[in-house]
């Protein structure tokens, strides 16, 4: 029988595949109606035990059935300042009060300036300006859109071509999955994709990088391959380079030394635009407020979403150097200068909530305490080497990942049998292919950290 419905007094055990333990049955809880994302949903559904959070607090959830577990990737990436953090909980309370909505076009609200304002801050010296959208895919989509229309504004109009990067996740839109590189996002929609797309090659070398801790000192020439695609294409056919400054859903991928430094200088030769998708590593992940400022690397505009308002309320955006801004600003002042934006683009509520996430990133010392926590979190990922099945450990900032090799014939199935043996041991790890991601909170504890690596360990052992 299905366990898409199962009372609480219905207390039967329901074995998982994957190890000796069995994980209790969800209770109350009918999982028919809802299509989950990214999920394998008869999988889950026969399974839900376990996997259905009620509440959450600090840097834990706690399940329907009452298990507590330790939030190793904060969400989805997205909530490092722990969940429920009182001064975000007050400002998103307050802003429902004071101003639920405004019209996003042709109007505005006065937080949303400062929020702007705020951001611009932060970023990489000498960006001016921030376009808001409701989440990373819409970021993606917005700068592409952006880009293109740039260049066809300064009268470049043969910059029709974009360059994203095999392994790349920037979303779930048409744009994103077009620069995208993950064959399974794209293949089942492959009519839709864009057709003037090319890909550099991603920068994972198992042979040269393995177990590299940080940046990998190989791979600066996998640049190169910007000024091939260049010359081929002919240099004035593209618009804009896009990539993860840290490639972080296909498994923490860290840029080798050298090498965005020298997509920039590409770019720079040739008139591309750089774009850097910092969804994942903008505000705090990698210890600065982006992925540019610890690299070194100034792109031309940048995607941001997830830790800016710490998961709380939707909300993304794209920030763009003043060049970009001002070719828009032409022609008669009373006309529409970029037809695009969003029913709930700077939405008062996730204003609210980024301003306080800022504001406690600020106050709690948290890009700091990220910097602090680094060394203890790459110390004990990589006392893993040598574990049974352990292929790869890659880290940078306060994110780490962990690559097994494929169980034989059954791809995927040993991340997965760790992810189910985590939650047994009270860790939410997060599973893609055959790698373990972990980003854990900034307010994490030491000992949390430490603690989330030995179940892991304890995880993996079982999962061989
Ligand atoms: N870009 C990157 C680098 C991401 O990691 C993600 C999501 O994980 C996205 C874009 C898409 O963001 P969203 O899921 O908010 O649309």
């Amino acid at each position: 029988m299905p366990l898409y419905y199962v009372r609480v007094e219905h207390r039967e055990k329901t074995a998982v595949k994957s190890g000796t333990r069995v994980l209790r049955p969800v209770s109350g809880v009918d999982t028919r109606a809802y299509w989950m994302p990214f999920t394998h949903n008869r999988y889950f559904k026969e399974r839900p035990a376990s996997r259905i959070l009620a509440r959450a607090e600090g840097a834990y959830y706690t399940t329907v059935d009452g298990r507590r577990l330790f939030d190793c990737l904060s969400g989805l990436w997205c909530c490092p300042l722990g969940h429920g953090h009182p001064k975000i909980v007050e400002a998103v309370e307050r802003q429902l009060k004071e101003l639920d909505y405004s019209p996003a076009f042709q109007m505005g609200h006065p937080k949303i300036f400062s929020l702007a304002a705020r951001i611009v801050e932060r970023a990489p010296a000498g960006m001016a300006h921030v376009f808001f959208t409701n989440s990373g895919s819409e970021a993606v989509d917005t700068a592409l859109k952006i880009a293109i229309a740039y260049h066809r504004m300064k009268g470049e109009t043969s910059r029709t071509r974009l360059i994203g990067r095999e392994r790349a996740y920037h979303g779930v839109g048409i744009g994103g999955i077009s620069v995208g590189g993950i064959a399974p996002n794209r293949d089942m929609f492959a009519p839709l994709l864009l057709q003037n797309v090319d890909h550099l090659p991603h920068t994972l070398n198992r042979r040269e990088m393995a177990f590299s801790r940080g940046q990998p000192g190989w791979g600066e020439h996998l640049a190169d391959e910007l000024e091939r695609l260049a010359t081929a294409r002919g240099p004035a056919s593209v618009a804009a380079v896009i990539v993860e400054p840290m490639q972080g859903s296909a498994g923490v991928i860290v840029p080798p030394n050298g090498y965005l430094e020298r997509l920039r200088e590409i770019c720079d030769r040739h008139g591309i635009l750089l774009v850097f998708d910092e969804v994942i590593t903008g505000f705090g992940r990698l210890g600065e407020n982006f992925g540019a400022q610890r690299f070194g690397v100034v792109p031309d505009m940048v995607c941001f979403a997830k830790i800016v308002t710490n998961g709380a309320v939707p909300m993304g955006g794209v920030i763009v150097k003043p060049e970009i801004y001002d070719a828009f600003m032409k022609g008669p002042e009373h006309a529409v200068e970029l037809f695009h934006g969003y029913t709930y683009s700077g939405h008062p509520v996730a204003t609210a909530a980024a301003h306080a996430t800022l504001d406690v990133i600020d106050d709690e010392g948290l890009l700091e305490r990220a910097r602090e926590l680094e060394p203890l979190l790459e110390q004990a990922v990589h006392s893993l080497k040598g574990e049974p099945g352990v292929a790869d450990i890659r880290n940078i900032g306060l994110a780490a990942a962990v690559e097994l090799e494929p169980l034989p014939g059954q791809p995927g199935l040993r991340a997965l049998k760790v992810f189910e043996r985590g939650i047994e041991e009270g860790m939410l790890y997060r599973f893609t292919g055959e790698t373990i991601a972990m980003a854990p909170p900034f307010v994490s504890t030491k000992g949390e950290i430490e603690r989330m690596v030995d179940k892991l360990q304890t995880a993996i052992r079982a999962a061989c």
